[in-house]
């Protein structure tokens, strides 16, 4: 798989795996060989990856991975904090921070996947209030923002217009 322009250099995703292996060894779990390669097709990405795209670059390094296989090892990225799952775009990303505070707000660009981390633990304390008059609980931890990316702000017509019909 061609890197896209702009995505992370050997250093940083390296950097990022020994961050994600020491995190896992700390809590007595394991980045196997599988988990580690679906997290390190997702960092070197850059930006999310549906999973149709996931297994094509699984595939293109080992030819016989199941699709259960993949899921599995999402679910287990997904526990340890190591990845994101983004229903705006039905895809998944690397989290770039998993060392740092957790992140609870994902702004989601709707038009190429690309994903802005963000923990602002204030505001998500103030959502949920709001949520809680309503009787209803936060399901998640995490709240995706639907946005576009500075890139995609510039493919969109400039008469402007939502292109989307409720
Ligand atoms: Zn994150
Ligand atoms: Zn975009």
């Amino acid at each position: 798989m061609p890197a896209p322009s702009g995505s992370p250099d050997n250093d940083t995703v390296g950097a990022q795996l020994s961050v994600a292996e020491a995190l896992c060894e700390q809590r007595g779990r394991r980045l196997t060989p599988i988990r580690r390669k679906v997290l390190e097709l997702l960092l070197r990405h850059g930006r999310s990856l549906k999973a149709y795209e996931l297994l094509d670059a699984m595939r293109a390094v080992h030819p016989g991975a199941a699709p259960p296989t993949v899921y599995r090892a999402l679910d287990f990225l997904m526990d340890e904090g190591l990845i994101h799952r983004l229903d705006a775009v039905n895809a998944w990303s690397a989290c770039h921070d998993a060392g740092g505070a957790p992140h609870d707000l994902l702004v989601v660009c709707t038009g190429c996947g690309a994903v802005a981390e963000l923990s602002d633990p204030a505001m998500s304390r103030q959502l949920a209030e709001r949520v809680a008059q309503t009787g209803y609980v936060l399901a998640t931890h995490e709240t995706e923002i639907r946005a576009l990316c500075p890139q995609c702000q510039q493919k969109q017509p400039a008469e402007g217009g939502h292109p989307h019909h409720h």
